[in-house]
């Protein structure tokens, strides 16, 4: 064939099928003479069409095969080069036939005098339905211009098969479903907990409702339109310094700003226009392109650029087609399993909690506030799930298990049904504990434990109630603040604080001031001077943060002190490092005191001012801090991540030290002696405390207060009556003085060995 561009050759098929679609024939006849333009135009001996029918790619039409094959030729999805192009939605181009490993031999359709073999998936929401193949006598693969045009056609046979019912939406839907079958895709345990529903991505795919365009001008517009939004949204990403969670997010958004800027990008997709397609469909066309190219190349670096391209990609097909809401905007429809690359908490808050069952992140780690959210609000959550948007389509029957770090996509019934098992075990566990409500967590020596909950939202508060927990060991401030678009005023800190205090009555509630900084990094708080931070845990972050910008704490003090008039307010540093930030931070709450004092506002009955110990240096200067405090709570998340020199958000090193090791218990130990001449109250606020096995290690250093997520309380209820403290505390004293080889198994033994239940 005379080498025309790729858009010249797409543009020539295209007009030529829009003649044959206009025409009156019936669909047979309209494919009958599809095959013979595109043959004509490729300069192909054959053109033939496969389409999805009950299941099997047959033959529906073609040109130069026999013509007593069409409806007698089909091959199962898989089977064959045509089932193979089906089954992976991917190009083939060959120039011997039947030299390919997946060849299938059909004697009906006599093709064994062509030699070469060019074939391109037809595409209907992401599933195969049908297949457009070329094939010459000569042994040469196809130009790439030639492919290009093909898939081109393949795109618009799409939406004309569709049109023409040639193949019904959800027969074609149906049959999809069983030819992509089951899969598991594996990931991070981050919240714990089981979970099924449907899939639901937090950014739906665009629905691209026309294919070939009318005005070819107008398209393009549209698109430089487009680009000049999706630009201005990552400057002013970049600006903001807004964009994503995480340390991850400067990569990101260069990334994003080298594509959105890239002219070869923009330059394809005009190109794709100039063939006659909509700028909808140009961009997916690319878009289609590019992840055939890259699916070619096994290099997880490309694939990670792959993925940033994909979320642009879609972003540019959101502004250009006026999509814009998220899955949240829509409402959740049934039970949903949020699929999203990576969240801020307040857009999980957006979903509906009766509804959203699960969440699976392609990023995502441990401390990230929306899985800390998730945690509090009992939504199992998976993260670092990779080639999830390959294999997950909106509305795929889903399956997380958030203990394994599994997912089911598409499960088989059997599979299904072990779930249900599970989750009537839970159920009944759940049940079990919330009857333990109102159960004191009193040892078997008689010793009260305190048993409180972590919080951060109003949403969290209910839970005091349900759990019958002692009070809130640990209410996470900053909360407020990663949800808020703005920095939240003092009367909105004010209220929250108020009602937080309402709710809880006489139980106690710790707040602790906020704690942001670090992976905690506010959209409207220019950090840092904007610059990015090297070891951002280990940066400028809680109190470093707060003492600075003072203006931030006088005003957070201000509303603790207003919310808790003619009540106890218990304050709480976070991430104090030596004795002298307390003495700073403590010394803006008494000047604001002073303050309403002299304003003649009600001022709260009473004030304990407390400290977290997360830092280790702190720990060497307890004799100093320890008369100036009320109360010290240990952040052992922070803590055991400071003791081990481990982020505790990398996912490598995640399971790679254990909290219930020598060291960290020691270190506790010496901390529980430090502290203990000095009469105050010693509480480990960390997630370790919520783990049972965890628990009963700290229960036998001998603390005896713990704050922990509100599922655990129960749990942790159950296993503090089953303690006598005694002979745990003389367990745990002999094995620290000579450390088994495997504390955690030691400490296992020794609870089955007493009926004590440890998970
Ligand atoms: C901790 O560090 O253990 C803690 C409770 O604080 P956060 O998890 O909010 O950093
Ligand atoms: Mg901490």
């Amino acid at each position: 064939m005379v080498l025309l561009s790729a858009a010249a050759a797409a543009r020539a098929i295209l007009i030529s099928l829009h003649e044959v679609m206009a025409s009156r024939s019936g669909p047979q006849a309209k494919l009958n003479q599809i095959v013979e333009v595109i043959g004509a135009k490729l300069d192909s001996e054959v053109c033939s069409i496969y389409l999805l029918r009950e299941g099997m790619l047959e033959l529906f039409a073609t040109r130069g095969l026999n013509q007593a094959a069409v409806h007698v030729t089909r091959l199962a999805v898989g089977e064959g080069l045509v089932g193979t192009i089906a089954s992976n939605i991917e190009t083939l181009n060959l120039a011997e036939a039947a030299a390919h490993p997946d060849f299938a031999f059909r004697p009906e359709t006599g093709e064994e005098k062509f030699h070469s073999f060019a074939g391109v998936p037809i595409v209907r929401r992401e599933r195969a339905v049908g297949v457009v193949a070329v094939q010459h006598v000569d042994p040469r693969r196809y130009e790439e211009v030639e492919i290009e045009a093909l898939q081109t056609v393949a795109m618009v046979l799409s939406e004309m098969i569709a049109n023409a019912e040639l193949i019904d939406a959800e027969d074609a839907l149906g049959v999809s479903a069983q030819q992509t079958g089951p899969e598991r895709l594996k990931g991070q345990p981050l919240v714990k907990g089981i979970a099924a529903g449907l899939a639901v991505y937090h950014q739906p795919r665009v629905t691209i409702e026309q294919i070939v365009a009318e005005d070819t001008e107008a398209e393009r517009q549209r698109v430089y339109l487009a680009f000049d939004r999706m630009r201005e949204q990552i400057d002013r990403m970049a600006s903001q310094a807004e964009f994503g969670v995480g340390g991850e997010h400067e990569e990101v958004l260069e990334t994003y700003r080298m594509f959105a800027y890239d002219e070869g990008w923009s330059r394809r997709i005009n190109e794709a226009i100039d063939s006659g397609l909509t700028a909808e469909a140009a961009i997916e066309r690319v878009q289609q392109r590019t992840r055939m190219r890259m699916r070619q190349i096994d290099d997880p670096l490309l694939a990670d650029r792959m993925h940033d391209l994909e979320d642009l990609s879609n972003r540019l097909l959101r502004i250009v087609s006026g999509q814009l809401g998220t899955a949240a905007s829509m409402g959740l429809k049934g039970d949903a399993i949020l699929i999203a690359r990576n969240l801020g908490p307040a857009e999980l808050l957006e979903y509906d909690r009766r509804r959203l069952k699960g969440v699976i992140l392609e990023e995502g780690s441990l401390t990230s506030h929306v899985v800390i959210v998730a945690r509090a609000m009992g939504i199992p959550v998976i993260g670092r799930v990779r080639g999830l948007r390959g294999c997950v389509r909106d509305g795929d029957q889903l399956l997380v298990d958030g203990d394994q770090g599994v997912i089911d996509v598409r499960p088989l019934p059997a599979r299904t049904e072990a779930f249900e098992t599970r989750f009537a075990k839970n159920r009944e566990r759940q049940a079990h504990y919330a009857a333990m409500r109102d159960v004191e967590p009193v040892t078997r020596d008689g010793t009260r434990i305190s048993v409180m909950i972590n919080a951060g939202l109003r949403d969290d508060l209910p839970m005091l109630g349900l759990t019958g927990a002692d009070g809130i060991g640990l209410f996470r401030t900053e909360f407020q603040f990663l949800v808020s678009a703005t920095l939240p005023a003092r009367e909105r800190q004010t209220r929250l604080y108020r009602d937080v205090l309402d709710a809880a009555g006489d139980r106690p509630v710790v707040f602790r001031t906020v704690d942001i900084g670090g992976d905690k990094v506010l959209p409207y708080l220019r950090h840092n001077g904007g610059e990015a931070e090297e070891n951002p845990a280990m940066g400028w972050r809680a109190l470093r943060v707060a003492l600075e910008r003072d203006g931030l704490l006088k005003v957070q003090a201000r509303s603790l002190l207003e919310a808790a008039g003619g009540r106890t307010l218990n304050v709480m540093f976070p991430m104090v490092t030596e004795p002298w930030e307390f003495d700073a931070a403590k010394a803006v709450f008494d000047g604001q005191l002073a303050f309403l004092k002299k304003q003649k506002k009600p001022l709260p009955e009473a004030i304990r001012f407390g400290a977290m110990l997360e830092v280790p240096a702190l720990a060497e200067c307890l004799d100093v801090l320890a008369p100036k405090i009320s109360f010290l709570s240990i952040g052992t998340n922070d803590l055991t991540q400071f003791l081990f020199a481990a982020d505790r958000a990398h996912s490598k090193l995640a399971e790679r030290y254990d909290w219930l090791s020598p060291a960290i218990m020691r270190f506790l130990r010496r901390v529980v002696q430090s502290v203990a001449p000095h009469g105050i109250d010693l509480t480990v606020c960390g997630e370790m405390g919520g783990r049972r096995l965890e628990a009963l290690a700290l229960l036998g250093l001998g603390i005896t207060r713990l704050s922990i997520t509100p599922a655990a309380v129960g749990p942790v209820k159950e296993l503090v009556r089953k303690v006598n403290l005694p002979d745990i505390a003389r367990a745990m004293s002999g094995w620290l003085d000579a450390p088994p080889p495997n504390l955690r198994a030691a400490l296992s033994e020794w609870a089955c060995q007493r009926g004590i239940e440890c998970d």
